[in-house]
C-alpha cells in the first residue's frame, strides 16, 4: 500500500501545486485567465461535450435520436459487457480530452474537480462504503510515467464519495500494448489475462460492490477484463465510472488528432 499511495503522492506534485499558487489563476483547459484557481473558462465550460440526454443504461455511451425509444446500445444487447453499469460525464473530445492530458502529464490537482464532475454523472452508483478501484497501470508505466493517473481520480473519489480506496487489489501482471487503432475484438485479446487479484487481498472482494475508475473508456474491454477478474474473486457488483468516454462512432477521429499523447491505456 505504502508504495502505491507514494506513487499516487508523486514526488512533483508539491512543486507543481507551488508552482500554480504562484500562478494567476488559469482555466484548466486552455490556460485562459480565470478568477478562480481549477476552474473553466466560460467558453471551454461551454465547450465541454456533456452527454446528456438519452445514454445505454448498462455502458453510458449516448444514444442517436433515433434510438430515444432503446434503453440499451445495440453494442450491449450483441455482446453485454461484464460491468453492471458504466458512466462518464463526458465524450473524450474538445476541453474534456485537454483536461484527461493534463492530468496526465502532471497537473494531479484536476483530479479533485474530475472526480466531483463524475461523481455528478454517477448518480445511484457511488456510495460510501463501496470499494473504489482504479483500473490498475503495469508498474513499468508507472515508473515511468511516476503515477497512475486513475489512481489519482480514484483516490479523489473515495474522498468525496465516502468510499474504500483500495490501490493494491487489483494489479496487471504484464504491460499490454497501446491499443489505438484496435478493433474491439483486437482490444479485448489485448486486454485478456492482464489483471489479477494481488495474492492474499482475495478476501476483501466478497460480496463487495465495487466502483471501478479510469480516466477514459474507448471500448470498454479492459472495463469488462478487470470485471471479471473483481466478480470470479467474489464481487457483488461492478460499476464503472470514467471521466471521458470515446464513442463508438467518433473512436476514429478522436483518437487520430493527437501526437501520440492520447495512448490512453488499452480502452
Ligand atoms: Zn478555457
Ligand atoms: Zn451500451
Amino acid at each position: 500500500m505504502a508504495f502505491a499511495q507514494a506513487l499516487v503522492d508523486g514526488a512533483g506534485a508539491s512543486l507543481r501545486g507551488l508552482a500554480d499558487m504562484l500562478m494567476p489563476p488559469a482555466c484548466m483547459a486552455c490556460k485562459a485567465p480565470v478568477a478562480t484557481p481549477l476552474s473553466l473558462c466560460a467558453q471551454c465550460w461551454s465547450a465541454m461535450p456533456a452527454i446528456a440526454g438519452a445514454r445505454c443504461e448498462s455502458c453510458g455511451i449516448p444514444l442517436p435520436i433515433a434510438y430515444q425509444t432503446e434503453t440499451v446500445c445495440l453494442g450491449c444487447l450483441n455482446e453485454p459487457p461484464d460491468f453492471d453499469a458504466a458512466r462518464s460525464p463526458f465524450l473524450y473530445g474538445g476541453p474534456a480530452r485537454l483536461m484527461v492530458l493534463a492530468l496526465k502529464n502532471g497537473r494531479e490537482a484536476y483530479a479533485g474537480p474530475m472526480a466531483a464532475a463524475m461523481l455528478r454523472a454517477a448518480k445511484g452508483m457511488a456510495w460510501p462504503g463501496q470499494l473504489v478501484i482504479p483500473v490498475p497501470l503495469h508498474r513499468w508505466r508507472i515508473l515511468s510515467r511516476g503515477y497512475n493517473q486513475s489512481a489519482l481520480l480514484a483516490r479523489a473519489i473515495a474522498r468525496q464519495s465516502g468510499g474504500l480506496l483500495a490501490l493494491d487489489l487489483l494489479v496487471r501482471t504484464r504491460p499490454t500494448p497501446r491499443s489505438q487503432g484496435m478493433s474491439r475484438p483486437q482490444r479485448q485479446r489485448n486486454v485478456k489475462g492482464a489483471f489479477r487479484i494481488a495474492p492474499g487481498k482475495q478476501s476483501s472482494l466478497k460480496g463487495a460492490h465495487v466502483l471501478l475508475v479510469d480516466d477514459v473508456m474507448t471500448s470498454g474491454a479492459t472495463a469488462s477484463a478487470c470485471s471479471r477478474v473483481l466478480r470470479r474473486s467474489g464481487a457483488a457488483s461492478v460499476r464503472v465510472l470514467t471521466y471521458a468516454r470515446v464513442a463508438a462512432t467518433d473512436a476514429t477521429p478522436y483518437l487520430s488528432d493527437n501526437t501520440g499523447q492520447d495512448a490512453h491505456g488499452e480502452g
